[in-house]
């Protein structure tokens, strides 16, 4: 456990060295005050990077839970799988290589969480393909969602125009679909939740 612990921060340092843009620790703390009362089985990620997120996610997880994750570049995702190993964790983190827009219409499966953390311009695919695959009790989070304070401004100059405009109108799409409850964060980047409505 300890050994596992000196690791996970190992890999967080080395990300954090490369600027792999790993999940934030209060976003961490965020999903798990969330999630701790109702435990995921099945957990899908869209991003994996080198795996630090879905390792820690792994810790959220019911005995026999276990996590998709979707990564597009090849380098990542043989780092992530030799993080996975490291950790023993390699029965419980099911990495995908491939882009999440051609991967996520494939996939068939049924979720608890969905951490939506890839591509921003892709985040209304992202949340119209998780959305399909959501159990009743699950729950969606989506990191980035306010971009550096530009989503909730009036930039709209600067070559992350696409990137903005799709992450309003991810926010748009949860904040006014009648079936859908969200909670915006501040916490790190912005963290979107997203539930069925009771
Ligand atoms: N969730 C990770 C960080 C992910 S960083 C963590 O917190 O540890 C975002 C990752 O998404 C990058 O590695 C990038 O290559 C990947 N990505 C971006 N767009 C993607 C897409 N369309 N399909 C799959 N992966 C994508
Ligand atoms: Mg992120």
């Amino acid at each position: 456990m300890q050994e596992n612990k000196e690791k996970l921060a190992k890999i967080k340092i080395k990300a954090l060295e490369e600027h792999i843009p790993i999940i934030m620790d209060d976003t961490l703390e965020e999903i798990e005050k969330r999630i701790e009362k109702n435990k995921p089985t099945k957990i899908l990620e869209i991003g994996t990077a080198v795996g630090y997120s879905a390792i820690c996610f792994s810790a959220f997880l019911t005995e026999n839970g276990t996590i998709d994750t979707i990564e597009r570049d090849k380098t990542r995702a043989a780092e992530a799988e030799e993080n996975i190993k490291a950790m023993k964790l390699e029965n419980r983190i099911n990495i995908i290589v491939g882009d999440a827009v051609e991967i996520l219409p494939t996939l068939n499966k049924k979720y608890d969480m969905i951490f939506i953390d890839a591509a921003k311009g892709k985040y209304p695919f992202f949340l119209k393909e998780s959305l399909r695959m959501l159990e009743p009790k699950g729950i969606i989070f989506a990191d980035n969602i306010l971009y550096k304070g530009y989503v909730m401004s009036d930039y709209n100059k600067h070559k992350q125009r696409t990137a903005v405009r799709n992450l309003r109108e991810y926010i748009k799409e949860v904040t006014e679909n009648e079936k859908l409850e969200t909670e915006i964060l501040e916490s790190g980047d912005g963290l979107a939740v997203t539930y069925w409505k009771k």
